[in-house]
């Protein structure tokens, strides 16, 4: 059975939802609160997250964010009463898996979390492992293996970068955008330590795995 976890303040909703989703089979977990969802999740085994964007203590926005930084790719399920929210979710492409606006259809909303959860079984498959060009990626040990079947080793960080690039091949991601997303809260420097980490993987991967779009930034190369 899967656990889902209600991140939401008002009483009456996380009653609503947590009936609907036992009723189809769920294991319902709630928290009032963002710091609360901090404890759930290191304490118990969570499958999707529902979030509110408007809790006490932080916005939603800022704990998905936090939790994406932070590698975890739990699914998230954004609950929001504001449809102006919905655009600032999409728009800054914070890895939400799915997005739902109040008032909702219950029914709507137990299929939304399954479709999502069956997502999320086929790309757990074979996640930690990612081709690019004639380099093979481990996401789980931050290496690469090139063709002739030589490891390659990355920092953290190197290694975040060349992921977030991945996540969006098409997309042209700003200095300040790499650093927020890679280095965050965290960081005390300037773009150029965004330009440090881009020559480092150039001289292990190839000059032509980060394209730099003059002007604005990097993104991933035609390798
Ligand atoms: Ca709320």
């Amino acid at each position: 059975m899967k656990s889902i976890l209600i991140v939401e303040d008002e009483e009456d909703m996380v009653e609503i939802i947590s009936y609907t989703l036992k009723e189809n089979g769920f294991i319902v977990l709630s928290a009032g609160s963002a710091s609360e969802m901090w404890e759930k999740l290191s304490n118990d085994k969570i499958d999707l997250i529902l979030l509110d964007i408007g809790l006490p203590d932080e916005s939603g926005i800022d704990v998905l964010k936090t939790l994406r930084r932070q590698e975890n790719d739990v699914p998230v399920v954004i609950l929001t009463a504001r449809r102006s929210d919905v655009d600032k979710i999409v728009g800054l492409e914070l890895g939400a898996d799915d997005y739902i606006t109040k008032p909702f259809n219950r029914y709507e909303l137990v299929a939304r979390i399954r479709s999502v959860l069956r997502r999320y079984v086929g790309h757990k498959g074979n996640k930690s492992i990612v081709k690019l060009g004639k380099n093979t990626l481990n996401v789980d040990s931050y290496t690469a293996v090139d063709e002739e079947g030589n490891e390659i080793e990355f920092t953290k960080k190197e290694f975040g970068l060349l992921k977030l690039l991945i996540s969006s091949p098409k997309k042209v991601f700003t200095r300040e955008e790499i650093l927020d997303r890679i280095w965050g809260d965290d960081f005390f420097g300037d773009f150029r330590t965004v330009d440090v980490h881009v020559s480092k993987i150039r001289e292990k991967l190839g000059d032509s795995v980060i394209k730099t779009v003059r002007g604005v930034g990097y993104k991933l190369g035609g390798t």
